[in-house]
């Protein structure tokens, strides 16, 4: 994807914005999602394994109970501490508990006291940690309590375990002998919940960066238009008051389709300001030369005629230069209308107007301003409650896309001279 780029001189940018405002937010939800997630799956393996430990050790000490009569005890001697059941000897024999491990994938212990002398906890070199000792906080929790406890933090041989210890109780019912610890690696619940983590932030990794895509696409879209409205208005800044803005900016339904228009309007606007006369809203002389030009250009046939009120003077003095301002509009009004879309009507001075008829001869143009002219002397100007008449003479010329249209509009001049000379209200070609 291509951006639109407007510079600023590294000012803020939109993408800025728009990226941090849904960006940030969205991170920071994401984050808090995952320390939650992550913490909760840490709290329900816990549990879990909690559970799984607490079966393990039960179990083992119903199959100790239902295999072997009697208590536990120990047979001290110089080089070694053995383990007993009953009468049976269960140091050295750890087919039950190493059964239990293959299964389960946990390891058993089982202390006399704070010794451990049966386990399947192994270092390196596979020896099994027979004869080291509990903690004091386990001792204190499990074996004086005699209460299980389930610990998410025990170290063994430098390695971290999740355990839980259940107290041995003789069968006085009172004498606690001794304890069964049931253990598993805290790093396997780490691994699986380093995965649940690293699966969560992957999902607000893509989540951000289909939005950062989705929002750069939009942003993008927003960035051109407004490039679009402000070429548009530096041209109009600059003078140029007919470009056209872009289609993508006018088809919008939304504000920036309005501020689009409202720009428009402002053209529209600027241009009737330079382009037209205030009092009648025609073109004015400036702008009716341009278009006389361009007409020429088109190398069409056209007909100049140039109209002059006879006797304006007299509505001035008489009535006041307001009432000769409403005569002005009110023939404007005629001719513009008259002329409708077969040409075009300028306000060339004072009370002369020129009218431009395009496809026409000097002959068809002639008709057509006495037809007009008739339309002026049935308009009545009303104003101050007095009804005025007003007339006007035409002089008609032939126009060339050719010679100067300067000459051919002296022609329509001379017509208009002979008009007003043979007696006015007349049209002359
Ligand atoms: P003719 O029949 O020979 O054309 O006589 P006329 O009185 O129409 O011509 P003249 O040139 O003597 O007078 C034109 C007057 O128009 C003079 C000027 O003060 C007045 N005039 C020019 N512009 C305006 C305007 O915008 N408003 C008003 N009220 N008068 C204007
Ligand atoms: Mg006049
Ligand atoms: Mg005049």
């Amino acid at each position: 994807m291509k951006l639109t780029k407007i510079n600023r001189g590294g000012k803020q940018s939109l993408y800025g914005t728009f990226l941090t405002m849904t960006l940030l937010p969205l991170l920071l939800f994401g984050l808090i999602t995952t320390v939650y997630s992550s913490l909760s799956l840490r709290n329900s393996m816990i549990e879990q394994a909690h559970g799984d430990l607490q079966n393990v050790a039960d179990a083992i000490q119903v199959m100790y109970d239902a295999v072997y009569a009697g208590d536990f005890n120990v047979l001290v001697s110089e080089e070694e501490t053995l383990l007993y059941k009953g009468e049976t000897q269960l140091s050295g024999d750890y087919g039950l508990i190493d059964a239990m491990k293959e299964k389960t994938g946990l390891e058993i212990s089982l202390f006399f006291y704070d010794n451990r002398l049966l386990t399947t906890i192994t270092n390196a070199q596979g020896e099994r940690y027979i004869g080291s000792g509990a903690s004091e906080t386990i001792m204190k929790t499990v074996y004086l309590a005699k209460e299980p406890h389930f610990f998410d933090n025990v170290s063994i041989g430098g390695t971290r375990y999740f355990a839980y210890y259940t107290p041995l109780i003789a069968s006085d019912g009172t004498t606690c002998v001794g304890m069964i610890g049931v253990a598993r690696k805290a790093e396997i619940l780490r691994s699986v919940i380093n995965r649940g983590v690293y699966q969560y932030l992957l999902i607000v990794i893509a989540a951000l960066l289909v939005t950062a895509a989705f929002i750069a696409g939009f942003t993008n879209k927003i960035v051109l238009v407004l490039k679009k409205i402000m070429d548009f208005m530096k041209e109009l800044a600059d003078g140029f008051f007919y470009k056209t803005l872009d289609p993508i900016v006018m088809k919008r339904t939304d504000e920036l389709g309005d501020l689009g228009k409202a720009m428009v309007k402002v053209q529209v606007a600027l241009r009737r300001q330079i382009e037209r006369d205030p009092l009648t809203g025609l073109f004015n002389r400036r702008s009716g030369e341009k278009r006389l030009d361009e007409l020429q250009a088109s190398r069409q046939p056209f007909a100049l005629a140039i109209g002059d009120i006879d006797f304006f003077k007299k509505f001035n003095d008489n009535f006041g230069h307001d009432c000769g301002d409403e005569v002005l509009r009110t023939v404007a009004r005629v001719l513009s209308d008259s002329m409708g879309k077969q040409g075009f009507v300028i306000r060339w001075g004072g009370e002369e107007f020129l009218l431009a008829f395009a496809e026409s001869t000097a002959m068809t143009a002639g008709v057509k301003a006495g037809e007009i002219l008739q339309k002026i002397r049935d308009t009545k100007v009303e104003y101050n409650g007095i009804s005025h008449s007003v007339t006007m003479t035409f002089g008609v010329a032939e126009g060339d896309s050719d010679r100067p249209i300067s000459e051919q509009i002296n022609a329509a001049d001379a017509k208009l001279y002979e008009g007003k000379e043979g007696g006015r209200n007349r049209v002359v070609v």
